[in-house]
């Protein structure tokens, strides 16, 4: 008789997007001629930049000649973007990461999901809380975690991390030790940043005691303070202890287009193995490559035209991140996140839950956003926003939240 992974049983019940579909949809029907903007979800929604554009349209002219033609594609990725990458964003950066160290993939959520696959069912995991869910429900989906307990609002056998307004939203050591931790900065949901000290820290502690960091940096493009590190490599230390995991999505608008890349260190070891081989290897078999037209596309990211017409279009949102800030804190609304991130994470007034407060925005001002408590069980009474909307209803929707 078949039998199905009982480890995916322990998810509950929906998804935190589809619930919020759900809502929104049955609120458009009742009321049709409501205008509802959306600050909710965290895709993008500015066109990709020209220079991607022309690199598109070149590549899809090389497809179509036989003497051009490209098939499948290396399946740790091109040497041209692979090489782009380590130069660019690591190299000039001066952190000591080589072109050989570095997978191409089709985005981060894949990569973060994925990851685990090549550890141990006997190592814990730590995570933040709250924290973007696809670390924890991997490892359920994996059996590397207990039970979902309902009264707590979270799995058995994962260290959490608390992020409260308490500790600045940033992780303290916890008590018991974790195998795997999964850091996120800047972060999705509370659009906190860590600064090189403090993930200095982090980097000591695991290498002190042999952990591995699992560092996901897919809002790097956005940090804007000096002291706030761009990838885990800038730590002393980190080779031997780190895997960093980036994302094309939100510095390029690659949502749609799909481009990541996990960093593994050839210097990283546990258990006598080295993780740059087992991870080759787990690549290598489940995928066969990211698309040869989207590598070009990736490549012309790090050209000079690309990175021009990037930084102008990470500034475009934020400068709605800026809005969203200003117009809340002006309201009276405690806010944090927003300077380093394209998230801006608020605290619900009145001692409302974070669906309590969904449903009033909704209803009274025609607002979409993510209630915290989706994010995990310290995100209650928070509250995300996010800077990706056009900037003309970014504006719009922060009139109407002063109004309410
Ligand atoms: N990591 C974090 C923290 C994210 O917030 C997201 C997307 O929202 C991803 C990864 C997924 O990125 P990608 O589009 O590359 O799969």
């Amino acid at each position: 008789m078949v039998t199905v992974n009982h480890n995916y049983l322990k998810l509950p019940g929906s998804y935190l997007f589809s619930t919020i579909a759900k809502k929104v949809k049955a609120y458009k029907e009742a009321n049709p001629q409501a205008n509802v903007i959306s600050l909710g979800i965290g895709d993008v929604t500015q066109p990709l930049a020209p220079a991607i554009i022309e690199a598109l349209h070149k590549s899809v002219d090389e497809m179509g000649d036989a003497a051009t033609f490209h098939g499948y594609a290396p399946d740790l990725g091109y040497e041209f973007l692979r090489s782009a990458i380590a130069k660019n964003d690591y190299k000039d950066r001066g952190c000591d990461i080589e072109a050989d160290e570095i997978f191409v993939s089709d985005g981060a959520k894949s990569d973060s999901g994925n990851i685990q696959e090549i550890f141990g069912l006997d190592n814990k995991i730590a995570v933040c809380d709250p924290v973007y869910p696809v670390y924890v429900d991997t490892n359920v989906m994996a059996g590397r975690t207990g039970e979902y307990n309902k009264e707590r609002g979270n799995f058995d056998n994962v260290i959490y991390m608390p992020c409260t307004e308490a500790n600045g939203f940033l992780p303290e050591f916890p008590e018991e030790v974790p195998d795997l931790i999964y850091l996120c900065f800047p972060n999705n949901p509370t659009g906190g940043a860590i600064t090189k000290p403090q993930l200095q820290e982090w980097v000591d502690y695991a290498n002190k005691n042999g952990s591995v960091i699992i560092y996901d940096a897919a809002y790097e493009a956005y940090i804007s303070e000096e002291n706030v590190p761009h990838s885990i490599y800038e730590c002393e230390g980190a080779r031997t202890c780190a895997i960093e995991l980036r994302s094309f999505s939100k510095n390029a608008g690659f949502t749609g287009v799909r481009l990541g890349f996990t960093v593994v260190p050839k210097d990283l070891v546990r258990d006598g193995v080295d993780l740059h081989s087992l991870w080759a290897r787990r690549h290598g078999t489940k995928f066969n490559g990211a698309p040869y037209i989207v590598q070009r596309a990736g490549e012309a990211v790090y050209s000079p035209e690309g990175k021009a017409q990037l930084k102008e279009q990470v500034g475009y949102y934020m400068s709605n991140a800026k809005a969203i800030y200003e117009g809340l804190a002006s309201a009276g609304y405690s806010v944090s996140g927003g300077v380093n991130a394209p998230y801006i994470w608020l605290k619900t007034p009145d001692k409302m839950t974070s669906w309590e407060f969904f449903d009033y925005l909704l209803e009274k001002a025609n607002i979409v956003g993510t209630p915290g408590s989706g994010f995990g069980a310290h995100g209650e009474g928070f509250f995300r926003l996010t800077a990706f909307g056009t900037h003309e209803n970014t504006i719009e929707a922060i009139e109407r939240i002063k109004n309410l």
